[in-house]
């Protein structure tokens, strides 16, 4: 089951076709840009569980797309509609996003053709563990070499399923807990992983609205605040993109596309509510506070500021993308657009927010959890008390000033509280994905405004990334 017309380029035939566009403005030496277009190898696996009183067997895959850094990082996904194409896409799509992010690791990920849904709990942690080990005999689930996250159908169970295989695989291996990231925190995990790509997608969304010359492009005025969203898929990407640009950023979120239809509502909706709706019925239909219809991709449609698809690829492709009306929209999702609509979208003036860089948040999070496993020490527990008694030094000379001034000056209540608190991992974490988002919009967007010849975020993402692959490859002496 795709998404992607049959008529249209497969989802790998579309990110090559998106870095040819990319490549063919640079200017690469001879040979190199094939070597890092393709996807250095795919490994299958067919496994058998006994479920129910028979062998079921199992298609996993691991890609390894790019080994100019070590280890290897990308999600492993469970979904009915893996397989090997779309596999290396995601593998070649984590290569970019770890360069322009400027995350330590060559691109690679995994996917398991199940229906998680079809599963009990019992029975997902042995087909899970059984896969685990057939990747981590082989090493493609190693600290050095292959760290696999979360993805569609994954999230901190199978993570720590993973993490356990490994180490029982593994016993005396120090670092065991660095060879998967997006673990809960009791099994080594990092406070604001969870969410860590859909705080991403706000932070993105903060960062572009920060360019009024980049808001004028979108035909969009003013601040985020008050911008009219359309999600599609409101599961861990969706649901926490959605519900913090509601809630931190002032967005109304005024259409939810989900597997089961989509629900409108131009006064906004509460995404709370709703995701409380669908972990209890397991879809949105029959949500009582919006409208709801059964053909979803319509919504798609609908008249909104920011489109965010977070659920599959392809989902934007040439039968609907002279039909989408968002002005801007930001790829939460990996490869939501095709390519052919990827040119229809640019031709209409829509700014497209790619991929690589809205959805980077996790990579990012799940470097910050790698460096913390191997380090063994959570982040700010060294310098936390220690920042903070520097601030009482500060606090005690301003409250003497406060004395002695006396009614011309006094502290701002809650100054004392918020200045005097050290920071956290939570507030670390935040900091160094907000900068790192930051940082990698300001690169693409430099090249998007700079350079006559290229005319959108995504070529633009694609030159940076690419040149900082070439740069490495340049340093191994390739
Ligand atoms: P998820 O499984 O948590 O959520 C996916 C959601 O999409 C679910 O709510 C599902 O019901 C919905 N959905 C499925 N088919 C749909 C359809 N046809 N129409 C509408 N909704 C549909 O997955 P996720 O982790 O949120 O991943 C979503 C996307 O984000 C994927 O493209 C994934 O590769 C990408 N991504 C995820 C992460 C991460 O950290 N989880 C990081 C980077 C990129």
């Amino acid at each position: 089951m795709s998404t992607i017309p049959a008529n249209e380029p497969t989802f790998r035939e579309s990110v090559d076709l998106m870095f040819n566009r990319a490549v063919a403005l640079m200017d690469l030496p001879p040979g190199l840009e094939e070597k890092i277009r393709v996807c250095n190898a795919t490994y299958t696996v067919r496994f058998g569980v006994r479920l129910r009183g028979q062998i079921t067997t199992f298609t996993g895959y691991r890609s390894v797309h790019s080994e100019h850094m070590e280890p290897v990082k990308g999600g492993i996904r469970f979904a009915p509609s893996v397989h090997q194409d779309e596999v290396e896409a995601l593998a070649a799509l984590m290569t970019y996003k770890c360069a322009l992010v400027e995350a330590p690791f060559g691109g690679s990920k995994g996917g398991l053709r199940i229906d998680p849904r079809d599963y009990d709990e019992y029975e997902l942690e042995q087909i899970t563990r059984r896969f685990a080990y057939e990747l981590a005999k082989r090493d493609m689930i190693h600290p050095a070499q292959n760290v696999p996250a979360p993805d569609m159908g994954t999230g901190e169970r199978e993570m720590a399923w993973i993490a356990d295989q490994y180490a029982r695989m593994n016993t005396t291996d120090i670092n065991a807990r660095a060879c998967v990231t997006g673990k809960p925190l009791n099994a080594g995990g990092i406070s604001g992983r969870v969410e860590a790509t859909g705080r991403g997608v706000q932070y993105a969304l903060r960062e572009f609205f920060r360019h009024p010359e980049d808001v004028k492009v979108a035909k969009l005025t003013g601040k985020l605040d008050g911008k009219r969203v359309i999600v599609q898929g409101l599961g861990n990407v969706g649901y926490h993109a959605a519900k913090f640009l509601r809630d931190e950023d002032g967005c109304t979120i005024v259409g939810i596309i989900e597997r089961d239809g989509a629900l409108h509502d131009e006064s906004g909706i509460d995404v709370d509510a709703v995701y409380a709706w669908i972990l209890k019925h397991g879809g949105v239909s029959g949500y009582p506070d919006a409208a709801h219809t059964a053909e979803g991709a319509t919504v798609l449609e609908a008249e909104c500021d920011i489109l965010i698809p977070a659920a599959l690829e392809g989902v934007i492709n040439l039968t609907n993308a002279d039909r989408i009306k968002a002005p801007l929209i930001i790829e939460a999702a990996n490869g939501p657009i095709t390519a052919g609509a990827d040119d229809v979208l640019r031709e209409k003036g829509t700014v497209v927010i790619p991929d690589m860089y809205a959805n980077a948040g996790g990579v990012t999070v799940s470097y910050f959890e790698w460096v913390k496993n191997l380090s063994h020490i959570r982040f700010g527990r060294m310098q936390r008390r220690q920042e903070e008694a520097r601030h009482q030094l500060v606090i005690d000379e301003l409250q003497r000033l406060d004395e002695v001034l006396g009614d011309q000056w006094s502290m701002t209540p809650n100054f004392k509280d918020k200045y005097l608190r050290g920071a956290d991992e939570l507030e670390l974490v935040r900091s160094g994905l907000d900068d790192t988002m930051r940082i990698a919009y300001q690169s693409m967007r430099e090249v998007w405004h700079d350079r006559e010849d290229v005319h959108d975020l995504r070529t633009a993402a694609y030159i940076v990334s690419i040149s900082k692959v070439a740069a490495s490859y340049r340093a191994k002496g390739l």
